[in-house]
């Protein structure tokens, strides 16, 4: 870390989000711009595949980043399907960029792939904004249908 960063110079700061802490902007961060990097020790993926952690970050077919530092602000950064933000990786450095533009508050979130995703989150479900807004919509349509459902049940009998 350069002496000129200072924290305030950050445009994020760690936060309470529904799924544990997050990482929120707290400044404007335009489309396109560079975030944050992730960062770690590099391991070799076979030592890596070892490691009971769920912060690390394969970079290439030989190389894993082990993020599991408090130091890695990154590994705050809560996965989405609908994410602001994604992690490029530019010569095994992983760069967080903004992919569209977040206003200070809104969470900074990124994909994290159909591995993760399989391994960590199916299971359980995945509770980001987008499926949680999902989730919301298919319980009233239910809900609706049950009401539709009960009003039929109650039909006057003929004579
Ligand atoms: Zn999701």
């Amino acid at each position: 870390m350069s002496k000129t960063s200072s924290t305030s110079r950050r445009p994020y700061r760690v936060g309470r989000a529904k799924t544990g802490l997050g990482l929120f902007a707290t400044k404007l961060i335009r489309r396109g711009s560079f975030i944050v990097r992730y960062i770690g020790r590099m391991l070799p993926n076979r030592i890596a595949d070892e490691l009971d952690t769920k912060y690390l970050f394969e970079v290439n077919a030989r190389w894993t980043v082990d993020g599991s530092s408090r130091k890695n602000v990154a590994r705050y950064i809560n996965h989405s399907c609908r994410p602001n933000a994604e992690a490029d990786v530019k010569k095994r450095k992983i760069l967080i960029t903004a992919i569209r533009t977040i206003h200070p508050g809104d969470e900074i979130t990124y994909n994290y792939g159909r591995d993760y995703f399989n391994a960590f989150i199916k299971d359980h479900g995945c509770r980001c904004a987008s499926c949680h807004q999902k989730k919301l919509v298919l319980r009233s349509e239910q809900r609706k249908r049950n009401k539709r459902k009960g009003s039929k049940g109650r039909k006057r009998r003929k004579h």
